[in-house]
């Protein structure tokens, strides 16, 4: 039988869509002037990244001047808890990227209050309300999980961080361009995103900082994204990053419904292949699109993870930056999943390049290893 590849680990990182890949291609070859310079070199470079901010403001509802180009989700989540000042409140199942950012900030000093999320995985204003302590400045929760896939309420958390006088940042880094992000109804202050989360490409991403309001800089050096983030813009990959965040915006809700169709499909096919089965953080609300937490009892989720990688099919278990370690997840851990259904988790995220056939291959590879 022929070996059918599929990739079904799409929270991990997207494949390039090819209308980022031709928008960047001009300034990988003869487009290569650096913004800053005074020629016409210049000037192409530099429109291109002011339409690339107008494109991605849009796509938000945010002003273009609220957007800034970062490296990625990494250091968006970074600038935002270190350029803050007093404490901070962070949910339990963030991504390392704002809880080793938050445990950085306590070692120098900041006070920390780390938030678990209820059994189904959402951060409630009501969770936030239970742990406030007077002294925190900045509220951080994700926009959706990465492991599990669930969509918090980030306009009820940011109104409920305003009402105690305190900033609201949100990690949307799983979110962004793959369900409706509206700075202005959720009034966030700031949102962290990342280009290869939506078909763009890797190393790019964004922070939007809501108007009148500063964050201490990360990196000194040049007067780039208006004297906050300095160094030469990636130019190729900040072009990129928008025509991918606009064309998965255009095709939200086509992608979403096909991804829901795939996911009934596969989840049809778990539950009547296999009588025990626990998924994770799905009863209390919605999930990203094409997301599928999984535990099988009694199977370790780095083994069937090896076992599918040898027949084509690729997944994760836990978090990817976490699949070279055996440790139980901290999203897992934050949900109170048992030890048993945590060790046999693996997340099967798809997209819209997925197809019917490849969830049979899944399905296949599935029956063929879960013991
Ligand atoms: N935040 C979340 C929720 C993520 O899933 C990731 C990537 O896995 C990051 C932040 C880090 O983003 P990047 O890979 O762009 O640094």
């Amino acid at each position: 039988m022929m070996k059918k590849f599929v990739y079904a680990d799409h929270a991990a990182t997207t494949p390039l869509m090819p209308e980022a890949l031709e928008a960047m291609l001009p300034f990988l070859k003869e487009d290569f002037g650096n913004p800053s310079s005074l020629h016409s070199w210049a000037r192409h470079a530099r429109k291109a990244v002011d339409e690339a901010r107008t494109v991605i403001a849009k796509c938000i509802n945010a002003e273009p001047d609220e957007v800034f180009f970062t490296s990625g989700g990494t250091e968006s989540d970074n600038w935002a808890l270190k350029g803050s000042q007093g404490g901070v409140m962070v949910s339990a199942y963030e991504h390392h990227a704002v809880l080793n950012a938050a445990a950085s900030e306590e070692r120098r000093g900041r006070r920390i209050v780390r938030v678990k999320p209820s059994k189904g995985g959402i951060v409630s204003s009501r969770r936030l309300s239970a742990a406030w302590e007077d002294g925190v400045e900045l509220v951080s929760v994700m926009t959706a999980n990465n492991e599990i896939g669930t969509i918090n309420p980030i306009g009820e958390l940011a109104a409920f961080a305003h009402r105690r006088g305190a900033l609201f940042h949100t990690d949307a880094v799983q979110a962004a361009g793959h369900i409706p992000i509206d700075v202005r109804a959720w009034n966030v202050d700031f949102l962290s995103a990342s280009a290869h989360k939506f078909n763009g490409p890797k190393g790019i991403g964004f922070l939007f900082v809501r108007k009148g309001l500063k964050l201490a800089q990360l990196l000194d050096g040049g007067q780039q994204e208006r004297g906050f983030r300095a160094g030469t813009e990636n130019v190729a990959s900040i072009v990129g990053m928008a025509a991918a965040l606009k064309r998965n915006c255009e095709c939200m809700g086509e992608n979403a419904a096909h991804l829901d169709n795939l996911t009934s499909l596969l989840r049809n096919g778990i539950d009547t292949s296999f009588k025990r089965v626990v998924y994770s953080g799905e009863k209390e609300g919605p999930q990203l699109p094409g997301f599928t937490s999984v535990s099988f009892p009694g199977n370790s989720a780095e083994g069937l993870l090896h076992m599918l990688d040898l027949t084509g099919v690729a997944v994760s278990a836990g978090a990817a930056c976490n699949s070279k370690n055996t440790q139980i997840s901290h999203v897992l851990k934050a949900i109170n999943a048992r030890k048993e259904v945590a060790r046999s988790t693996i997340r099967i995220t798809l997209g819209p390049e997925n197809t019917t056939d490849d969830v049979a291959a899944i399905l296949r590879a599935l029956r063929r290893f879960v013991r």
